[in-house]
């Protein structure tokens, strides 16, 4: 997938981000459950913008995994190039907000991490970055302290809200513009509120953020699809 196409304003927003930055235990909670302490500095990683899916499309899991768990994330997309950004100036290089599901093959993960590897194919296969439902725009939204959940089948497994992050958007564009100028469409991945849990061949995703709106996809495990 090149592209996602999601509504902005009072047209389309074409997601092309030349890369996805991701925080890992941006969540107190989060990092308790995944048997760690929070952070002490921001730990980020890329996932690939090959991974992004749009509304309609299904998350394909990989058969290489035995485990792969949602993470329902505030996305921010940059509106504007940004090298050293300082965190007070921070939000004039948004573009907007909108949902990703940060999807993990946590097996994958446990065992490049026991062996000192990167975790990086546990977060990159096709269909891990589910994005939607629209874009608002920056100026619409004040994204310090918003509800973020999310339900599989009708149940809801995560619940948090955003003023719950450890590192807060400003001082993450401050941390990571200050080693990477992110480009006019790249998308930072805020982290995940506590809940995290596998997902099934036949499941439905429902995603939500106050202010965004809610999206839905579906899950298929990758043997159940004929190519
Ligand atoms: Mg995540």
């Amino acid at each position: 997938m090149s592209s996602v196409r999601l509504p902005f304003r009072d047209g389309y927003y074409d997601v092309r981000p030349t890369k996805i930055v991701a925080l890992a235990k941006n969540y107190a909670e989060h990092a308790r459950e995944m048997g760690s302490e929070p952070p002490e500095e921001p730990i980020i990683f890329l996932k690939p913008p090959s991974a992004l899916i749009g509304p309609g499309s299904s998350i394909i899991l990989p058969r290489r995994s035995k485990r792969v768990d949602h993470e329902v994330e505030l996305a921010v997309i940059m509106g504007k190039r940004a090298k050293n950004v300082p965190a007070s100036k921070a939000f004039d290089y948004i573009l907007g907000y909108t949902i990703i599901l940060d999807i993990t093959a946590r097996d994958l993960q446990a065992e490049a991490r026991k062996k000192g590897y990167p975790w990086t194919i546990s977060k990159g296969f096709d269909t891990f970055a589910p994005i939607g439902p629209r874009v608002v725009d920056s100026r619409e939204l004040d994204p310090s302290d918003l509800e973020i959940g999310l339900k599989v089948n009708g149940k809801i497994r995560q619940l948090g809200r955003t003023s719950q992050m450890i590192f807060k958007i400003p001082e993450l564009i401050e941390y990571i513009s200050h080693i990477m100028t992110l480009e006019p469409g790249d998308i930072i991945a805020t982290g995940t509120p506590p809940g995290v849990g596998p997902l099934r061949h036949g499941d439905r995703i429902e995603a939500w953020i106050e202010g965004i709106g809610k999206m839905e996809f579906d899950v298929l495990a990758e043997d159940s699809i004929l190519c």
